[in-house]
């Protein structure tokens, strides 16, 4: 049988959208496959050109006499673009979607640039000047004045997008103090005018004996030419920063280029400092706050070879570094690693294949590594280095676990124990910092009882049921749906009901019970404004707060050294929510928020919260041990078939109607179901659970459906995608206006 290919001529991001059509010859159809790359004629004068499969079909969308046959296979040559490619088709071929897609992915959106710029911001006036300057400054309480002038007195100069990115300073308090004459903006030509590196290295830390065996290990292996992957676990101030950083100096001597992936809510801007610090113009930066054209501009600059490291969030990966040497991975256990959209890849395995392709090794840091890296690392597959202790000082804080259930007892109906209570009101007294924080994802919906803790949870799946109107509760992957309870099985309370407090709430009570207190507070509403978060941040670190209230954001990155409190208000609510991953993310959360107390030299005390005070998330997480949730926590995989012992694909309907959302997910189980293997014994077949409702049932009037297929072997999965990829194919090819997609997601971080 004839069949036919896209391709896409050039891969710019522009013409992606456009693939060209051709025969496949005879002798190629066997060969051929999605991602290879081929020489094809085009235009008039059947020129031979590159260009990339992005799709194999049967139809032809045009005259079949007209078209044009592919020339030849291209023989993989070794360019940036090659290892684009390459990791494009890994990604479709992993997680699913389009060849397009999966380009989109990879390669940076095209911008017609003027010329790609590079621009300083220098001090341009003399030391006492510029010191007079921030006195004046500071004293009319023009705060981004006075963090420019300081750091440029301090640093001499700094990157344009440093300033304008962490520094939170706009381009108009820029222009009005290059007005003054206190600044000078330079605009640097790239290409042409190549940066010098600056010799600004900053006196090195002797590493300690701890970071000394971990850079040493990792460069050992990958003289010897045995590249690995490494899981590098330390508390906080245990100097894995410091380690990146030595590592990324060793790689760039020896000419390797080093990706450092650091979650954007994670990388403060005295980190970012550290590495500008070490590698000056060499070091360059992916953030938000550029625009598309300025991230083309970090792309280009990475592409003549103009740097040599690069940080980022998850997309750093495809800058197009053509020598990698090392991938760094702070934070690992970060759900921002997995991306939202289709191709739903995460960076960590994204990391180790990019690495591969490159013969370059891989770290991945955590206080708390997700369970997916200490397994595999406990499997062997990641080679594990650790770093015990503190070395900033300042002891581990104190944490008190309240037992919810007994303070109702005792009549205190408040949300606030009376222990937080009597510590709140010390610190107020003592003119030092709290923070409280409610720990909430979304809207969980659980139900639990408030007199004995009991949740309602799925008999089949031991998840918790989440409330949905008209008085059922439902779980989100098996389906199962019981109806709502008045009183509870447990204990015959009546206090048993879905948990609804939200920051407003708890700043409204706060303040009627502290009255002077000064009160800030932090969730999805405060912050919608761009780069309100980092004010509030800043304006809790220069204490204009008594109290900063706030959901799982404020627990992430920044330092505040007069922290001396942390009060978790409810540690249920992310434990109870229904997700395999509930007890990771409590475990990982407290332990989080318990670290940001007692930065400084002051000792701190946390206070969690819970109707559960004996759940082991919650225990490991009160005396910070690891070993001890992880060992419980991988039994709970073991034994439910999660990952990372099994691995899970979630199968996601979007249907316009409910009616055919609800019909074609069952078809498509079905289909599934159709590839269970009846000759496997049972502990080693795959399984099918559901479909049902997803969690979050209706988004703009798309009805979401979903299923789970669980296997141990993550390859049978690719195949269960590619039958149903093919077979949905099949059937909207039927329809005639397809009111359905079907997305995938691997190993899925959170299945609300
Ligand atoms: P982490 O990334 O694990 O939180 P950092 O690398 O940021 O740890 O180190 C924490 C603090 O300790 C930083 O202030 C850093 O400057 C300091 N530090 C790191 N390594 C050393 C060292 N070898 N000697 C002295 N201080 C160090
Ligand atoms: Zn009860
Ligand atoms: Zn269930």
């Amino acid at each position: 049988m004839t069949r036919y290919a896209d391709v896409i001529i050039d891969i710019s991001h522009e013409k992606v959208d456009r693939p060209f059509q051709y025969r496949i010859p005879e002798h190629m159809l066997e060969k051929l496959e999605v991602g290879m790359c081929v020489t094809v004629p085009f235009g008039k004068g059947n020129t031979l050109r590159r260009g990339y499969v992005t799709d194999i079909t049967e139809k032809c969308a045009f005259d079949p006499q007209k078209i044009k046959e592919i020339h030849s296979l291209a023989t993989d040559g070794v360019g940036v673009e090659d290892f684009q490619i390459r990791l494009a088709r890994w990604i479709r071929s992993s997680y699913g979607g389009t060849m397009i897609q999966a380009l989109k992915t990879v390669l940076p959106a095209r911008h017609t640039v003027k010329k790609v710029e590079y621009k300083k911001v220098l001090l341009a006036v003399g030391r006492e000047e510029g010191i007079s300057l921030l006195g004046e400054c500071r004293r009319k309480k023009q705060a981004a004045r006075v963090r420019l002038l300081q750091e440029l007195l301090s640093e001499g100069e700094l990157p344009y997008e440093l300033v304008t990115g962490k520094l939170m300073v706009s381009p108009a308090v820029i222009r009005g103090l290059e007005g003054l004459g206190a600044v000078h903006v330079e605009v640097l030509q790239s290409f042409r005018n190549p940066v010098k590196q600056q010799e600004r290295q900053e006196i090195s830390k002797e590493l300690s004996e701890e970071q000394q065996a971990a850079v040493e290990k990792v460069m050992a292996d990958y003289d010897g030419g045995d590249p690995g992957t490494y899981l590098l676990q330390g508390i906080t101030g245990s100097g894995k920063t410091e380690v990146y950083i030595r590592l990324a100096q060793e790689m760039v001597s020896r000419g390797r280029q080093v990706i450092v992936l650091i979650p954007e809510i994670a990388l403060t801007y005295q980190t970012l400092m550290r590495f500008y610090r070490r590698f000056g113009d060499r070091v360059s930066v992916l953030n938000s706050t550029l625009s598309a054209g300025e991230k083309y501009d970090q792309c280009e600059r990475a592409r003549c070879g103009e740097i040599d490291v690069i940080i980022g969030p998850r997309s750093a990966l495809f800058v197009p570094f053509s020598r990698v040497g090392l991938i760094l991975m702070d934070e690992e256990h970060e759900a921002s690693y997995k991306s939202e959209n289709t191709p739903k890849y995460h960076a960590r395995e994204t990391a180790v294949y990019l690495a591969s392709l490159h013969g370059a090794s891989v770290v991945l840091g955590s206080a708390t590594p997700s369970l997916e890296a200490a397994y595999r690392a406990r499997e062997g597959l990641y080679r594990q280095l650790f770093l015990t202790r503190r070395l900033t000082g300042g002891s581990l804080p104190k944490v008190y676990t309240v037992d919810l259930r007994e303070e109702l007892k005792q009549g205190n109906r408040s949300i606030f124990s009376r222990k937080l209570q009597e510590l709140l009101a010390d610190r107020l007294e003592k003119g030092q910092q709290s923070m409280l924080f409610i720990n909430r994802r979304g809207f969980a919906g659980f139900v639990s009882c408030r007199a004995c803790g009991h949740v309602m949870k799925c008999p089949h799946c031991d998840v918790s049921l989440s409330e949905h109107k008209g008085g059922r509760l439902v779980c989100h992957y098996c389906g199962y749906v019981t109806a709502k309870v008045n009183v509870c099985p447990e204990c015959g309370s009546k206090y048993i009901s879905g948990f609804r407090a939200g920051t407003q709430q708890i700043e409204e009570r706060l303040q009627a019970m502290f009255p002077a207190m000064r009160i800030l507070r932090m969730d999805a509403d405060t912050t919608r404004a761009k780069d309100s978060h980092e004010q509030i941040l800043a304006a809790f670190s220069a204490g204009e707060a008594d109290v900063l209230v706030g959901t799982q954001m404020i627990v992430k990155g920044h330092d505040f050294p007069n922290v001396t409190l942390v009060g978790v208000l409810a540690a249920d609510l992310s434990l109870s929510v229904g997700d395999y991953r509930a007890g990771e993310r409590t475990f990982q959360l407290l332990t989080q928020a318990a670290g940001r107390a007692g930065r400084g030299s002051e000792p701190g005390e946390v206070v969690i919260q819970t109707y559960q005070p004996e759940h082991y998330a919650i225990i490991h997480a009160a005396c910070q041990d690891y070993e001890g949730f992880y060992q419980e926590e991988i039994l709970y995989r073991e034994l439910m078939g999660y990952p990372p012992v099994a691995h899970m694909l979630a199968v996601q309907i979007y249907a316009a109607s409910e009616e055919e959302g609800d019909r074609l997910s069952r078809q498509l189980a079905r289909q599934a179901k159709g590839y269970v293997d009846q000759a496997q014994p049972l502990a080693r077949q795959m399984l099918i659970v559901g479909p049902a409702p997803a969690g979050i049932g209706r988004v703009n009037d798309i009805y979401r459906f979903v299923f789970y297929v669980k296997d141990r072997d993550y390859h049978r999965l690719i195949a269960v995608k590619d039958g149903l990829e093919a077979w949905m194919g099949e059937w909207q090819s039927g329809q005639r206006r397809p009111q359905i997609s079907l997305q995938f997601d691997f190993d899925p971080m959170n299945t609300l």
